[in-house]
């Protein structure tokens, strides 16, 4: 495989900023771009030592700063690996690399440090994956997950379900010497059970990634209602600093407003919408076509409704625009006398509650409480095992699917080789997961996602 090379910092001025070379070349290069105070070869330096000195090119000096030497297979990627940390200017690193692509290296794809890491056996699929949401976590637990996963903790469970599949494949094969013959009673049973644990688990690692997603990926939320009902004054005490994160998207106040927001460890991606409401203003019909685009796309609803007024047409409308998705009723204005009652919309909605969007301090805590609880993020565990990504909900998808055909299949007194069939799918969907049987195209797929560096 190539020598590639590729700044591992931001692109941004910094106090330091490092430029990772991997392959069997990388040592050889950085002999030539780097020359220890000490007098020492580079070539002689051992695996996890580093040494001081300047950086240089055919003009003379570049930099000062440090070399770090790794020996293959001891390294993050599994190959030679020299680290050249210099000062953090984006024309001094560029400078540097520019030296190290002349002497042979080339520049390395996004994520192509990982990708080699995964090649070279480091990592399976699952855990390169959750480097990228360890660099992407944006609060402690989603930091906890993607650290379980890259432990491994994905890996395993995936790893156990496939190899009890594998052991059911074997005994059923016992069978297959009589391809017509239905499978008898006594292994039925235990087939069945062995399938239903491994529909459970599946259930279970599909279950706690969506509800885990309101925390790691953060949950689409539209916040919407008629005018003048508390939209914007929720929106503020959501990003807990009245007006400066709220960014709005197009020049007009008209339009929509986006802001993720963290709610106690619920990620939400808010967008605060013009209000849906017919109108004959052309600009203004152009924020409400948006915001109707935005609440048909949107996981989650907060609907926003003047609790000192009854319901009215237009609140109603409102109501029946967004039937069928996730929502909660946000009766605001709790200071002012009650003209509306949870009861009244309890049947329609997930979750109806009161509060006062201008006093955030006995508010917040109502709205968190709601959101956990419809989001069901309340009591999962983010040290344990969770999916790192929609490729992995995807595969175990697909396992689960086959299991249940396979069970299915079982009931209607199918023959051995019916059975046989959905289990080596969910076999494969699981070997995908991990990367033990993924092809190049499902590879690249993954990678091309990561930053350039990693
Ligand atoms: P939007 O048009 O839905 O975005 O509504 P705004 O957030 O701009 O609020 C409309 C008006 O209602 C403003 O005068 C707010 O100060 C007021 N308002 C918002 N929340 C409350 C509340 O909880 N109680 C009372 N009394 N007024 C509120």
């Amino acid at each position: 495989m190539s020598t590639v090379a590729a700044i591992s910092t931001p692109l941004a001025a910094g106090g330091i900023g490092m430029i990772r070379i991997s392959g069997e070349n990388a040592i050889n290069i950085a002999a030539q771009c780097f020359r220890p105070v000490s007098g020492k070869a580079v070539s002689d330096m051992r695996g996890y030592t580093a040494a001081y000195g300047t950086f240089y090119d055919e003009a003379g000096e570049i930099d000062d700063g440090v070399l770090l030497v790794y020996r293959a297979p001891k390294s993050y990627t599994g190959e030679n690996v020299a680290e050249l940390s210099c000062h953090g200017g984006i024309f001094l690193l560029q400078k540097v690399l520019r030296r190290v692509l002349q002497l042979g290296a080339e520049t390395a794809a996004p994520g192509e440090f990982t990708k080699r890491a995964f090649l070279n056996g480091k990592m399976d699929l699952s855990q390169a994956e959750s480097v990228m949401n360890l660099i992407s976590a944006q609060g402690e637990q989603a930091l906890s997950a993607a650290r379980a996963t890259l432990r491994g903790a994905v890996s395993r469970e995936a790893d156990a379900v496939c190899r009890t599949l594998i052991e059911a494949d074997a005994a059923l094969a016992a069978w297959a010497d009589y391809p017509d013959e239905d499978i008898p009673a006594v292994e039925n049973k235990s087939l069945e059970a062995t399938l239903s644990d491994c529909r459970q688990r599946l259930q279970t690692l599909i279950g706690a990634y969506d509800r885990g997603k309101a925390v790691t990926a953060g949950v689409n939320t539209v916040i919407c209602g008629k005018p003048n009902v508390g939209k914007s004054t929720l929106m503020n005490l959501l990003s807990g600093c009245e007006r400066s994160i709220v960014t709005p998207v197009a020049g007009t106040t008209r339009d929509v407003v986006e802001e993720t927001v963290r709610v106690g460890n619920i990620l939400l991606h808010l967008s605060d919408t013009a209000g849906i409401r017919q109108t004959n203003d052309t600009v203004e019909k152009i924020g409400v076509q948006r915001a109707k685009e935005k609440a048909d796309d949107a996981a989650l609803i907060l609907l926003v409704l003047d609790a000192s007024r009854p319901l009215d047409e237009e609140d109603r409308a409102m109501l029946a625009d967004t039937a069928g998705k996730r929502r909660i009723a946000i009766l605001n204005k709790s200071d002012l006398p009650a003209a509306l009652s949870p009861d009244d919309l309890k049947a329609e909605v997930d979750r109806c509650l009161v509060i006062s969007a201008r006093h955030s301090e006995e508010a917040l805590p109502v709205l968190q409480e709601a959101l956990e609880e419809v989001l069901g993020t309340a009591g999962l565990d983010f040290n344990q095992t969770l999916l790192a990504s929609e490729r992995q909900r995807d595969c175990c998808e697909n396992a689960l699917q086959s299991v249940t055909r396979a069970l299915k299949a079982l009931d209607a007194g199918m023959t051995v080789d019916a059975v046989t069939v959905d289990i080596d799918c969910a076999v494969e969907a699981l070997l995908t997961l991990t990367g033990q049987r993924a092809g190049e195209a499902v590879v690249n797929a993954v990678f091309e996602k990561f930053c350039v560096g990693k």
